[in-house]
């Protein structure tokens, strides 16, 4: 379970200062599929940020499976993300000089982890890489690459997947691929998938969606029934 109490984050100082969120309150449950919406500013990838570990609140707490982890050092705090958090960005960050196998295991690499081959042989199966293996980001489609990223998200065993964004440069077809692979790994290995998106349609394959405007979460949600 992953809760936001009272969660606040704030930019710059004085005259500078920005709210970014404001007094958030969530609970999430684990495997849950929640969708966050809401305009361009409005917070959605500081939350994912917070929710992360990427950044620390400015105030409030935010509680994962019961531990507070704003208050964690910052040696836990990289442990945490490193071992619990899965990062799909609109951007697919790609190393070129690496292949398809080598960018989903660089995480684990760079965190000096056993790789257990039959875990990531078996994403890259679900993700359908397998005959590209060997290929070069520069030899895949956009949505190849893409499929990538999001193996490489997983190469750690997540417990929440947090993915903003994920599909803003993949066309309506691939789009809807990324998608359903998202959706297939969360519910097979029971990850938290928390995902920011525009798109309407993609939002409402969520269990639930979170519609976040000027920093706090919009209560009233029957407005999307119809969007
Ligand atoms: P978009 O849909 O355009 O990606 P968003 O909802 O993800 O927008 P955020 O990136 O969370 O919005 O930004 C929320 C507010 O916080 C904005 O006013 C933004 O300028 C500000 N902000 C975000 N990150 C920083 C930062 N590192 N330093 C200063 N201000 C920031
Ligand atoms: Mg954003």
């Amino acid at each position: 379970i992953l809760e936001a109490i009272n969660l606040g984050k704030s930019y710059g100082k004085k005259e500078m200062k920005v709210d970014a969120l404001k007094d958030i309150n969530i609970e999430i449950n684990k495997g849950e599929f929640v969708a966050i919406i809401g305009p361009s500013g409005s917070g959605k990838s500081t939350m994912l940020h917070l929710l992360g570990g990427l950044e620390r609140p400015s105030s409030g707490t935010i509680k994962i499976n019961n531990i507070d982890i704003g208050k964690l050092s910052d040696r836990k705090l990289a442990e945490y993300r490193r071992k619990e958090v899965g990062f799909v960005f609109q951007q697919f960050n790609l190393l070129p000089i690496l292949n398809v196998k080598e960018n989903i295991e660089l995480p684990l690499l760079l965190g000096n982890e056993v790789i257990d081959e039959n875990y990531i042989n078996d994403i890259i199966g679900i993700l359908g890489l397998t005959d590209r293996k060997n290929h070069l980001p520069s030899q895949l489609s956009g949505g190849q690459q893409q499929r990538v990223a999001i193996g490489r998200a997983l190469a750690n065993r997540p417990s929440i997947v947090l993915a903003d964004e994920p599909t803003g440069n993949l066309d309506s077809k691939t789009t809807d691929e990324v998608m359903n692979l998202l959706k297939e790994s969360s519910k097979k290995y029971n990850q938290t998938l928390i995902l920011i998106t525009h798109d309407v349609n993609i939002a409402r394959r969520a269990d639930r969606i979170i519609n976040i405007v000027d920093g706090q979460v919009q209560k009233n949600t029957n407005k999307l029934q119809n969007l």
